[in-house]
């Protein structure tokens, strides 16, 4: 990939040595951070400082800043993780076990915070492989009679949040409405208005409207 920056060039600022041009030239060519480099040039910066902290600062405009979201790791949602557990199709899997770590650390927080509210937060379900997916949708088929009417209930592999790594099926109903309220200061959010227990890590701190069903 072509970058601006390799087309044209920045010319370096006159005031650096002759000398300061070959060290940064060097720096860069061994792909080195130039970090030593650019600290050099600079050592007046620290008194620069304590003499400007002399005379009293004006205190900053604070009425007007809007409040800092919360910080999210981010979340991959069309990845699929690679497991890092190997289990039997039909074994049950333990917590978080192969969630993705943003997604588990969220989880494993937001439900620390629910039990220390007195809740009783339990995983019903949370990362399923993909050929455990398919034994779901392919049951639901059957049983809900189309694809699409499966599909209210059970997503196919390659469209479900439980195979990507972050989603959760809580249990019981008050984690979950804990959850409604408190979720989204973690990042977790209930995404489907036919599916209390089902949660999902968007690394958000507003969630987005509720879809009538996992179908859309
Ligand atoms: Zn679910």
């Amino acid at each position: 990939m072509t970058t601006t920056h390799g087309l044209r060039p920045t010319p370096w600022p006159r005031r650096v040595a002759a000398g300061g041009v070959t060290l940064l030239l060097a720096a860069a060519a061994a792909g080195c951070s130039g970090r030593g480099a650019a600290e050099g040039p600079h050592p007046a910066q620290p008194q620069a400082r304590v003499l400007a902290a002399g005379p009293p600062a004006p205190r900053p405009v604070t009425t007007t800043a809007a409040p800092r979201p919360p910080a999210f790791a981010p979340v991959v949602t069309d990845r699929i993780p690679t497991p890092s557990v190997t289990l039997p199709l039909s074994a049950v899997v333990p917590g978080t076990t192969n969630m993705q770590p943003a997604a588990a650390d969220a989880f494993a927080r937001a439900f620390a915070a629910a039990r220390a509210a007195g809740l009783d937060p339990q995983i019903r379900s949370a990362w399923r492989s993909a050929a455990f997916q398919q034994v779901l949708f392919d049951r639901a088929v059957a049983r809900y009679g189309s694809v699409q009417a499966a599909s209210n209930w059970v997503l196919p592999p390659s469209r479900s949040a439980h195979v990507k790594g972050y989603a959760v099926d809580v249990h019981p109903q008050a984690v979950a409405a804990w959850l409604e309220v408190h979720g989204a200061a973690f990042g977790i959010c209930r995404t489907y208005a036919n599916e209390w227990w089902h949660f999902e890590y968007l690394a958000t701190s507003t969630c987005p409207p509720r879809l009538p069903t996992a179908a859309g």
